[in-house]
């Protein structure tokens, strides 16, 4: 999944992302991408979230959606995309075999990101000029 935030410079957050889905997916799958809530949120008033990894993951906590609702409740970026993965790792035996990351940015212009398994590196551009971050991660 490729997935974008933006905040503009009158202060207006907006997303997308694209995927092209799960390796051999069955013919039909929806993943998580298309699905609002899912592996895209925001919310103009808040933050915005979008994700990539295992789309049921996702989709079965809307975990997007969970991420800014963190937020809205005063998580940091970075806080709410840890609690958010921890919420779903801890349901999963055997969370180490999935992937499930997600990344936000927040009104203020504050971001994070946070996923089960390490390599998750996501590009900031912002007035201090452009970054890759090696996001953080559950097994560290
Ligand atoms: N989230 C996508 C899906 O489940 C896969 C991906 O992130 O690569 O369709």
């Amino acid at each position: 999944t490729i997935g974008m935030l933006a905040l503009d410079t009158s202060g207006n957050l907006s997303g997308a992302c694209t995927t092209s889905g799960a390796a051999f997916k069955l013919p039909g799958r929806v993943g998580d991408s298309p699905i609002i809530g899912a592996g895209l949120y925001v919310d103009n008033e808040v933050g915005a979230a979008t994700a990539t990894g295992m789309g049921e993951l996702m989709m079965k906590t809307v975990g997007c959606h969970l991420v800014v609702e963190l937020m809205r409740q005063g998580a940091s970026p970075q806080e709410a995309c840890q609690k958010a993965v921890e919420r779903i790792a801890t349901r999963l035996d055997n969370f180490a075999e999935f992937q499930v990351g997600f990344l936000a940015l927040n009104k203020a212009g504050e971001y994070g990101a946070y996923c089960i398994q390490p390599g998750f590196n996501y590009a900031v551009k912002d007035s201090r000029g452009e970054q890759l971050i090696d996001g953080k991660n559950l097994l560290g």
